[in-house]
């Protein structure tokens, strides 16, 4: 079944048409200077859940990912200063050892979501010589300029920028950028190399003196050195429509003279009290202090899935409590399939089949590929066969479904409450209360058996 995928530059959904079956897919990863949050996770598993299409629908994927661990200024549009650098000094350590502890902790959360590692994981840092080349064949081609303060790239000289943004060369947003460099000639223009300033930590040799890359020049030139002329699918958030791939679509053209990127796709954001998740306004949670709060990746990554990616998600405990009890009736679902007797005659798990693999091919509709899961589960009679089916959903699901053997109780916090109540009065031979609470545990629905030293197992009934 072909792929379609809303492309941000034409508006309109659209066919992924890869060469030789090998779809070429970049996404913009992640800056290692802070924590990644659950808002940054749902992007890592959106790019996962694109991948995972891609494959379920019978294609061979090469997958591109960068770090930016230089260059990403406290503002998208080349002002303030570079985040790399404000940790450093932050944390009074070096810009690599700032990179590769949030990095660690980064791939850490991405793979308990169970997100695949993509083919290539590129730290910017590590294509200094790819991106000195790319500014060098942008000057050449005429598209860049050089001023005091670094190289940028003339924005006048490429006729489509702003398309993708739907901005126009004189469009006041353009106009409401700082002006940092007197020597600009638009607002718009953006640098691709920056002259180091004396207190700048990162800084390497290069034909405009010592300096280091701009944010955007990054992408370009990883997409490029992995993927080459051609990208099928490139994704990130959708705050990037307006900068960051704005200018990746103009470097891109400066240098090879031809469009790369067939398919432009956006997520939007995680929502939380009424914003954006983000680490600049305050309230995110991390995967761990979800944790730690007793929910798994997996409830995380259920909750991620009932909305679509071009939506925005709100991000309330609610609706992960929902997700967690959903999860749970998952496994007990899966269990009595997987033990299940009866056949499922094949036309019908075709039909499920069909059906689910034609929600993925639509701009991969992980709500509607859901509902598919649940009527499998919920609609027919106990059987491996279904058992089978939804392992098969959950390649792109991700939802680790053949890792389930039993399904977890939680004790709810006010029986604990109770049974501890229990082991204090059973400490002091108070076994009038101690027998009058357990009966009242078990008019709750949950049996106590005592162990040895007064400890106890509570079992739901
Ligand atoms: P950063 O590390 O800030 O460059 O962000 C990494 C990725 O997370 C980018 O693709 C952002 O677009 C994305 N992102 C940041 N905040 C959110 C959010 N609240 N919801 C979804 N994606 C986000
Ligand atoms: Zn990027």
């Amino acid at each position: 079944m072909e792929l379609k995928v809303y492309n941000s530059l034409t508006r309109q959904k659209q066919t992924v048409k890869p060469i030789n079956n090998t779809v070429n897919f970049y996404f913009c990863g992640p800056t290692v200077y802070w924590f990644q949050h659950i808002g940054n996770m749902r992007a890592f598993f959106i790019m996962d859940t694109m991948r995972r299409a891609v494959k379920y629908l019978g294609y061979s994927i090469n997958h591109v990912m960068n770090i930016t661990d230089v260059g990403h200024l406290t503002s998208d549009a080349d002002e303030g200063e570079d985040k790399m650098d404000v940790a450093s000094k932050r944390e009074n350590k070096m810009p690599e050892e700032i990179a590769k502890f949030y990095w660690n902790i980064c791939w850490n959360d991405m793979q308990a979501l169970n997100i695949e590692k993509p083919e290539h994981i590129c730290p910017a840092t590590s294509v200094i010589k790819e991106i000195i080349n790319f500014v060098k064949d942008i000057l050449d081609n005429g598209y860049g300029y050089i001023t005091k303060n670094g190289v940028y790239y003339d924005t006048s000289k490429y006729p489509h920028y702003g398309e993708l943004g739907g901005m126009r060369q004189d469009d006041k947003q353009f106009g409401a950028r700082i002006e940092v460099d007197e020597e600009k000639r638009h607002p718009a223009d953006f640098v691709l190399w920056v002259k180091a300033k004396d207190n700048h930590i990162q800084r390497w040799d290069s034909p405009w003196g010592v300096g280091y890359p701009g944010w955007h020049i990054e992408c370009s030139a990883i997409g490029n050195k992995f993927l080459g002329e051609h990208i099928d699918l490139h994704g990130g958030g959708v705050e990037h429509k307006t900068v960051h791939h704005e200018n990746e679509i103009a470097q891109n053209y400066a240098k090879c003279g031809h469009e790369v990127v067939d398919i432009w796709f956006h997520l939007e954001h995680l929502m939380f009290n009424g914003g954006k998740m983000s680490k600049s306004t305050g309230g995110i949670y991390t995967l761990n202090q979800l944790i730690e709060k007793g929910y798994s990746p997996m409830d995380l990554r259920l909750f991620y899935l009932t909305a679509h990616y071009s939506k925005p998600q709100n991000f309330t405990f609610e609706a992960l409590n929902n997700a967690k009890e959903s999860y749970n009736n998952l496994k007990k679902l899966i269990l009595k399939h997987k033990s299940g007797k009866n056949k499922i005659e094949k036309a019908k798990l075709n039909e499920l089949k069909t059906k689910f693999s034609s929600y993925v091919a639509d701009d991969i509709n992980t709500p509607l590929a859901l509902s598919v899961l649940w009527d499998a589960l919920k609609n027919y009679p106990d059987s491996v066969d279904i058992y089978n089916l939804v392992l098969d959903f959950d390649k792109f699901l991700g939802l680790k479904l053949d890792e389930i053997d039993q399904v977890e109780i939680t004790i709810p916090d006010e029986i604990i409450a109770i049974a501890e109540e229990r082991k204090t009065a059973r400490i002091n031979k108070d076994y009038t209360t101690s027998d009058l609470l357990r009966d009242k545990i078990a008019s709750m629905g949950y049996t106590i058996l005592d162990k040895p030293k007064n400890e106890y197992e509570i079992i739901k009934r």
